[in-house]
């Protein structure tokens, strides 16, 4: 597999979205969000499956997922609301073969509030087509002061 189809195992490529990090895994800013604070949990590790985390790594992804929602829907005012989707396998629309959980805060005044389906239609395609690319260094920046994360100076 080339690095240009898995960005996740390599830093430099991921770095300007990254907004927190805890042992094994990487937090960052969705390339192309779906919704304002769109956030992948993604293991350092390359893995493909949920089954292929070792045990230490697999409670360090729920503990990240219960440390970062919270803060990540307080900073989006999303009303106690958001959707955990991760895409594993061939056959499920995923986009790069690298295990990846997304978190997507949700508000009453979203645009998918009304019609759920259609959130799950462009997660499919929002790869190829570049749905909602919002500019997201300010989105970045502004988790990272929440989250306290500082990039490692190269
Ligand atoms: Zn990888």
């Amino acid at each position: 597999m080339s690095k240009k189809s898995d960005p996740f195992c390599d830093k430099k490529s991921i770095e300007t979205q990254i907004y927190y990090e805890t042992k094994y895994m990487n937090v960052l800013y969705n390339l192309y969000p779906v919704v304002k604070g769109h956030t992948l949990i993604v293991p350092k590790r390359h893995v493909r499956d949920l089954n292929e985390l070792s045990e230490k790594e697999a409670v360090d992804l729920i503990k990240a997922i219960r440390y970062v929602t919270p803060k990540l829907l307080r900073a989006y005012n999303a009303d106690s609301s958001y959707n955990l989707v991760a895409q594993v396998g061939p056959y499920s629309g995923r986009s790069i073969e690298h295990l990846h959980i997304h978190i997507i805060p949700r508000n009453k005044y979203d645009m998918y509030s009304d019609y759920n389906d259609r959130l799950y239609a462009d997660l499919r395609k929002f790869e190829l087509e570049k749905l909602a690319k919002h500019k997201i260094e300010p989105e970045v920046e502004k988790l990272r002061k929440i989250f306290k994360y500082k990039p490692s100076a190269k």
